[in-house]
């Protein structure tokens, strides 16, 4: 797999430019880039086109010395002829077995200048509540058992957490319809899905069966939300909010405590 991260600004054409150069020096079959949008879709795009092959993109399985890749939206499956630059998805990676593999950092120089269009400006500072509920990475929902609901707000804007709701919330008033998670609300794909006093209802589980890790907060430690979290804290909505915006609020400043718990929770 091409190594691919050296800083965090984002400058795909130099990235692109010292792998190239990087082959010029060193034999290779081939080239393995992750098909994800800040890990090497777009370079490892780049890089092919650089040295004039046609890549694979999309790619899940290596079959019979083809490549099979997902094509239509994930649709249908595409039967390709191994390329020298495959992009790969997740479900490439090999299950975790006996072999051994061994992973050389490597130096490399870009010779010739390489014409830069795209400028990093660094990142944005967006308000997480900006951010589409299908899109968020880190989601603090609330529902029926939740009796303070200026304290979850306080929360979720320490926490850098887009705020969803379970159905009873938003019929409630408490929460603006957009903010409805499940299967008449919106489906969610966060990383990180907090749900604070939801049970658990179907309808409601339907529209989190994307989300990666789900942490519960609820007195109940039989609902289904429980059975469904990867962590579960059974205590009383308000007495958790309470103590979780007491422990972000010592740190003096809002925007560091919310970036070191998002970061540390995704
Ligand atoms: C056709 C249809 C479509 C639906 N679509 C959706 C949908 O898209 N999304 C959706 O969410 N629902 C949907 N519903 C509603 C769904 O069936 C549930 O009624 C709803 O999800 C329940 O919301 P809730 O979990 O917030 O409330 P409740 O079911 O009342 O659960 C409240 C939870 O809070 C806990 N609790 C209570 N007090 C505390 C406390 N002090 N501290 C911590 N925890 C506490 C309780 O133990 C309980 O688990 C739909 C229903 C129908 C019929």
């Amino acid at each position: 797999m091409v190594p691919i991260a050296s800083s965090d600004a984002y400058l795909p054409e130099e990235r692109a430019a010292r792998i190239c150069s990087l082959t010029t020096s060193l034999p290779f079959s081939h080239l393995c880039f992750p098909d994800t949008v800040l890990g090497g879709a777009d370079i490892g795009r780049r890089v092919a086109v650089s040295l004039g092959q046609r890549p694979c993109t999309g790619v899940w399985k290596l079959e019979n010395h083809q490549l099979i890749c997902r094509g239509a939206a994930g649709k249908t499956d595409i039967t390709r002829p191994l390329s020298q630059v495959i992009i790969a998805l997740e479900q490439c990676a090999d299950q975790i077995d006996e072999s051994r593999h061994e992973c050389k950092r490597l130096q490399a120089e870009v010779t010739t200048s390489v014409a830069t269009r795209i400028e990093d400006l660094g990142k944005a500072k967006v308000d997480p509540n900006d951010i589409d509920l299908t899109e968020a990475n880190f989601i603090l929902s609330g529902g029926n058992g939740i009796a303070d609901w200026a304290h979850f707000h306080d929360a979720a804007r320490l926490l850098g957490a887009t705020e969803g709701a379970s159905r009873v919330a938003v019929d409630d008033g408490f929460m603006p319809r957009e903010r409805q998670v499940g299967a008449t609300g919106k489906w969610v794909t966060a990383r990180v899905y907090i749900a604070v006093g939801i049970s658990g209802a179907i309808q409601h589980m339907q529209g989190i069966g994307q989300c990666q890790k789900v942490i519960a907060i609820n007195t109940d430690d039989s609902c289904n939300m429980v059975k469904r979290a990867d962590l579960s804290v059974i205590a009383d909505s308000d007495e958790v909010l309470t103590a979780l915006i007491a422990a972000l609020n010592t740190d003096t400043s809002d925007s560091a405590a919310t970036s070191d718990v998002s970061d540390a929770l995704l």
